[in-house]
């Protein structure tokens, strides 16, 4: 487990409870605008120590009731379930946040009653996931839509949410992603950042995301969109 990271407290990424978000180092996909492109390498630079960061937490209860592990990509890292294993016993809620890539671990961590929230990037319509993936070919895609699957099965509160590629994603992409949500699902349309990004991006093509959403909320009334 590589925290290379750490967001004291976050009022935005817990529904409802600050928490303090863990950045995890190392991710397998290479999206173009990913705007934590130093957290991709397999390798951190400066590594948080594990009992620091448990230190820090314990000391944080009075003020975050919950963590966010996010990445780079948690579910590469094999003391994940360890580490999060103490994030309970110390009480705090806990939330992952995955590209999707190992769906075993996000099922079992969910089996072991491990995570109270999930939220799953779904990077594209899967026809079109290695156009923003890049790395891992049909295999990569495979593990995603079984993870995807393993979160609507689960039970547990998620949300499923994609980031917007300029030039890549059309209007009609998100409608598609739209189709395999069920009643009741949490959908965020994120707004690209064009502030730090992996590799430059096309900013002549931009899609206008709330009207996108006005349009996708007539269409899916049972699913609740939104833009962030
Ligand atoms: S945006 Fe893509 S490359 Fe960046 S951490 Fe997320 S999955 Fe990995």
């Amino acid at each position: 487990m590589i925290v290379a990271g750490i967001q004291p407290v976050s009022l935005i990424d817990y529904p409802e409870k600050p928490c303090t978000v863990l950045f995890t180092q190392g991710c397998v996909f290479r999206c173009s605008y990913c705007h934590n492109p130093d957290l991709i390498p397999l390798e951190s630079a400066s590594p948080k120590n594990i009992e620091e960061t448990f230190e820090f937490l314990k000391n944080r209860k009075a003020v975050v009731d919950a963590v966010c592990i996010t990445g780079g990509e948690p579910t590469i890292h094999t003391g994940l379930s360890e580490f999060i294993k103490r994030l309970k016993k110390e009480g705090f809620f806990v939330k992952l946040d995955t590209n999707g890539i190992h769906p075993d671990v996000t099922q079992k961590l969910i089996t072991d009653k491990l995570v109270d929230y999930i939220a799953m990037d779904v990077k594209a319509p899967w026809h079109k996931y290695l156009d923003v993936i890049k790395k891992g070919g049909r295999a990569a895609i495979d593990s995603c839509k079984k993870t995807f699957g393993v979160i609507q099965d689960s039970g547990i509160a998620h949300e499923f949410r994609t980031t917007v590629f300029p030039g890549v994603h059309t209007r009609e992409d998100f409608f598609e992603i739209a189709e395999n949500l069920i009643q009741g699902e949490q959908y965020f349309i994120q707004k690209t950042s064009f502030k730090k990004t992996l590799e430059p991006l096309d900013d002549a093509d931009i899609l206008d995301v709330d009207s996108l959403v006005k349009e996708m909320r007539n269409v899916f009334p049972y699913i609740n969109i939104a833009s962030r």
